[in-house]
């Protein structure tokens, strides 16, 4: 039989973390299969993907800056990818079909974190892919959710009650989750909010805080979160349930957990996106 190929797609791509955690579980599973990184300019995107499915490909990441053609390029969604508008992974079957598999990141790290989703308040900050992928997972999953966007019409295009970015340590003061899913704190030591409105907050009634930016070493919202008593995470683990969901859809196989945390962790210093 073929080697099984996959991979992630996106320019630039140098810093992706996917084809060491995903290499890390084709091995693990003993799977004949190839995860590569394929740095694709947006001009080139429309061939590269008739490139791979002629080739056999089983299915491909998509990172920035292709999320937007990989939506209009999928032929089937699935209802988590319809819903938010995102694509992060293309499957080619007959047919090239859009998922959305950081619904499922967010899912499992809210999991791990404890958090109770149907009766919490949560505060979603960003509407691009991740921010609408969390709203969504918490509105669905019965939670109120308030999402806030640097740019206000991009919020509004969501279905959710929109709060102005200035209102934000407001909103927060309401809040019982914070999920941080803007690009603030990538590469950088910002954060999003501060310590005086994490103090605040928690001495109201924030309790957890989810940061979908990942390291190297703590974020500076989870440390300033942290230092305010609060339970917090960065988007480590979101990344690699994440990745685990596109090894389920591409290779047919549950994955291996453990081997993909134990490769995220181990596989050097991120400064990019990865699913
Ligand atoms: P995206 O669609 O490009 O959205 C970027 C978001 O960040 C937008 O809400 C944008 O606001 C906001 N933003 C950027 N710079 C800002 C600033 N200086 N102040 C306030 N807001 C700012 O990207 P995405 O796919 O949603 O990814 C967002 C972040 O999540 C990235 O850092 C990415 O690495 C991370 N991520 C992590 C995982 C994981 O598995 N852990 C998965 C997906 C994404 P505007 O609309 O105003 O530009």
């Amino acid at each position: 039989m073929a080697t099984l190929r996959a991979g992630v797609v996106g320019h630039p791509i140098a810093h992706s973390l996917s084809p060491a955690i995903h290499t890390a579980a084709l091995r693990a599973a003993g799977i004949d299969g190839a995860y590569e990184a394929f740095d694709v300019t947006a001009e080139a995107f429309g061939a590269f993907i008739a490139r791979c499915r002629s080739e056999g490909v089983r299915g491909l990441n998509v990172t920035v800056p292709h999320k937007t053609a990989a939506f209009e390029s999928a032929e089937r969604r699935s209802a988590e990818a319809q819903a938010t508008g995102a694509v992060n992974a293309l499957v080619f079957d007959d047919a090239a079909v859009g998922h959305n598999t950081d619904v499922v990141g967010v899912r499992r790290a809210l999991d791990d974190l404890g958090v109770d989703v149907p009766g919490s308040r949560a505060l979603v900050l960003g509407a691009g892919g991740a921010g609408r992928a969390a709203a969504w997972v918490l509105g669905r999953g019965g939670a109120t959710v308030e999402i806030a966007n640097r740019t206000r019409s991009r919020a509004e295009a969501t279905e959710w009650p929109v709060v102005d970015w200035d209102d934000v340590p407001v909103a927060l003061g309401r809040a019982d989750l914070l999920v941080n899913a803007t690009s603030v704190g990538l590469g950088t030591d910002e954060s999003p909010v501060d310590a005086d409105m994490l103090r605040a907050a928690a001495a109201a009634r924030l309790k957890t805080v989810l940061d979908v930016v990942y390291g190297p070493g703590e974020t500076e919202l989870v440390r300033l979160s942290r230092a305010a008593g609060l339970r917090a995470a960065d988007g480590l683990s979101m990344l690699v349930y994440q990745a685990a969901e596109a090894f389920r859809l591409f290779f047919g196989i549950e994955a291996p957990l453990g081997v993909m945390f134990e490769a995220a962790r181990t596989s050097g210093t991120p400064s990019e996106r990865t699913s």
